[in-house]
């Protein structure tokens, strides 16, 4: 029965993903499907470490480390730093591309569980640069607690 299950999600990652991988010119691997599964399962940004914990022996750590960098270069996701400094990494909007990124959305960070939330309805105001510098991204984080940690539950 588990088998079975296992199964079936791993069907639909590959209904849900292979498309996605296939228009941004990226080879369809079992690690890459994966990666993604778990990625959208999850309403929280994902660290490194804890992607490892959650792949287990299925993928190791340097096709993993691959994984994560082709994904970030091909705007598949983008990389949020939490507040120990430690890279974790969200879903892109279907609008990053290739070497471009426009998730220009507030992160929320919970001081106490160091959960981060992408809260894609904040959009960035324009922001007013000096004669000649260019801008590239902005970041911006909302640090706060999360309803789980003020011990409302879910919401
Ligand atoms: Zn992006
Ligand atoms: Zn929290
Ligand atoms: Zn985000």
């Amino acid at each position: 029965m588990l088998n079975a299950i296992e199964n079936k999600r791993k069907e639909d990652a590959n209904e849900r993903f292979a498309p996605l991988l296939r228009r941004n010119k990226l080879k369809v691997t079992q690690p890459r499907l994966r990666v993604l599964q778990i990625i959208s399962e999850k309403d929280t940004a994902i660290s490194q470490p804890d992607l490892e914990k959650l792949l287990g022996d299925s993928v190791d750590r340097v096709t993993l480390y691959r994984v994560l960098a082709t994904f970030e270069e091909k705007g598949l996701l983008h990389k949020i730093f939490d507040l120990h400094g430690t890279a974790t990494y969200a879903l892109c909007s279907t609008e990053c591309g290739e070497n471009h990124h426009h998730d220009e959305h507030v992160h929320f960070i919970c001081a106490a569980c160091n959960s981060i939330y992408c809260l894609e309805d904040f959009k960035m105001p324009k922001i007013n640069l000096p004669h000649g510098y260019q801008l590239q991204s902005i970041g911006v984080n909302a640090v706060g607690l999360c309803a789980q940690c003020r011990g409302l539950g879910e919401v």
